[in-house]
Protein backbone atom coordinates (compact mmCIF):
# COMPACT_ATOMS: atom_id res chain seq x y z
CA UNK A 1 0.00 0.00 0.00
CA UNK A 2 1.51 3.70 -0.93
CA UNK A 3 0.74 5.89 1.66
CA UNK A 4 -0.82 8.93 0.51
CA UNK A 5 1.26 11.72 1.39
CA UNK A 6 -1.36 14.90 2.40
CA UNK A 7 -0.28 17.62 0.44
CA UNK A 8 -2.93 19.75 1.67
CA UNK A 9 -1.25 23.24 1.62
CA UNK A 10 -3.00 25.90 3.38
CA UNK A 11 -2.30 27.88 0.16
CA UNK A 12 -5.47 29.61 0.33
CA UNK A 13 -4.67 30.70 4.24
CA UNK A 14 -1.71 32.59 4.72
CA UNK A 15 -0.35 35.20 6.89
CA UNK A 16 -1.99 37.66 4.12
CA UNK A 17 -5.41 38.99 4.79
CA UNK A 18 -7.89 40.32 2.57
CA UNK A 19 -8.56 43.15 4.08
CA UNK A 20 -12.28 43.69 3.83
CA UNK A 21 -12.67 47.32 2.52
CA UNK A 22 -10.09 47.78 0.16
CA UNK A 23 -9.30 44.55 -1.11
CA UNK A 24 -5.39 44.63 -0.68
CA UNK A 25 -3.66 42.12 1.28
CA UNK A 26 -2.85 43.10 4.73
CA UNK A 27 0.94 42.77 5.83
CA UNK A 28 1.69 41.68 8.76
CA UNK A 29 3.77 43.67 10.63
CA UNK A 30 5.29 44.52 13.88
CA UNK A 31 4.48 48.14 15.11
CA UNK A 32 6.73 49.71 18.36
CA UNK A 33 5.29 52.24 19.43
CA UNK A 34 6.75 54.30 22.70
CA UNK A 35 4.95 56.08 25.47
CA UNK A 36 7.07 57.97 28.25
CA UNK A 37 5.16 57.46 31.57
CA UNK A 38 6.84 59.01 34.35
CA UNK A 39 10.25 59.63 32.73
CA UNK A 40 10.07 55.80 31.69
CA UNK A 41 9.98 55.50 28.09
CA UNK A 42 8.00 51.74 27.41
CA UNK A 43 8.16 50.33 24.27
CA UNK A 44 5.12 48.38 23.30
CA UNK A 45 5.31 45.95 20.77
CA UNK A 46 1.79 45.46 18.56
CA UNK A 47 1.06 43.58 15.74
CA UNK A 48 -0.54 44.88 12.98
CA UNK A 49 -2.17 44.10 9.66
CA UNK A 50 -1.05 47.15 7.83
CA UNK A 51 -3.18 47.83 4.13
CA UNK A 52 -4.24 50.95 2.40
CA UNK A 53 -6.32 51.75 5.07
CA UNK A 54 -4.11 52.25 7.61
CA UNK A 55 -0.76 52.56 6.43
CA UNK A 56 -1.12 56.43 6.63
CA UNK A 57 -1.45 56.03 10.88
CA UNK A 58 1.63 53.93 10.95
CA UNK A 59 4.13 54.66 8.39
CA UNK A 60 4.06 58.50 8.66
ZN1 LIG B 1 -7.84 48.14 3.75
Amino acid sequence: MAKQQSTSEKSSQKDGRKCNKCGEITQPTLYVSINKVSDVYKFSEKRIKICKCNEKEFLS
